[in-house]
């Protein structure tokens, strides 16, 4: 056991955290699709359901409140959050495990509360990225022209968006996403400078 913990903490993680609806999601997936080669996204596991979309082992692994349970009391995650009320969201060792095996870096897009844990966990090997909407206008108006909030849920959000905020100074870069092709090249030059890093 001891053995195995050791061999995990010298594997990398890349962390892209954020307020919901600061465009994170956005720049992680301009960063995988660029750099498919290195980095591969971590795959969260959800008790929410499917938007439109989305799909099963692609974007999240959806999974009942009870399986994710289970989940939790065989200490299968690294970190699970309840995101939002009644909504679970977490990171599978075992995912993490099967993006190694690959000889790739993970790339985690996960709320701050869960970034600040896995950052605990892997100090020396992980690269912390928090994404900043330029305001919180800024991002209030991104969340409503996604249009798949309603009034309550996008409440939720911009306040939780409001509080996480306060956090920003915990990660290792701050990108302000004002102008998207801007982030774009500082969270690329950050993270393959990072992913180049001998161990
Ligand atoms: P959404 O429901 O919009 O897909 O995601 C809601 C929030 O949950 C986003 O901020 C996303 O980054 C976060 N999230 C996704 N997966 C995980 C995870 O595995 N752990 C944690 N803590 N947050 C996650």
């Amino acid at each position: 056991m001891a053995l195995l913990y050791l061999h995990m903490e010298q594997h990398k993680v890349v962390i892209i955290t954020a307020p919901s609806g600061a465009g994170k999601t956005t720049i992680v997936k301009h960063l995988l699709q660029q750099y498919s080669d290195v980095l591969s996204f971590s795959i969260s596991a959800a008790t929410r359901s499917a938007r439109h979309t989305e799909q099963h082992g692609v974007d999240y692994y959806f999974m009942t409140e009870q399986t994710f349970t289970q989940k939790i009391n065989n200490n299968e995650f690294v970190e699970w959050e309840m995101v939002y009320e009644g909504k679970y969201y977490g990171t599978l060792k075992a995912e993490l495990e099967r993006i190694w095996a690959m000889g790739k870096t993970p790339v985690l897009d996960i709320d701050v509360k869960g970034a600040i844990h896995v950052q605990q966990q892997y100090k020396n090997s992980s690269l912390s990225i928090f994404i900043q909407p330029p305001s919180v206008d800024a991002l209030t108006q991104r969340l409503q022209s996604r249009g798949t909030e309603t009034e309550a849920s996008l409440k939720a959000r911009v306040d939780k968006a409001s509080y996480e905020l306060t956090f920003k100074n915990h990660f290792d870069t701050i990108i302000v996403n004002d102008i998207l092709e801007n982030a774009f090249a500082k969270a690329a030059t950050v993270v393959l400078d990072f992913v180049k890093l001998k161990a």
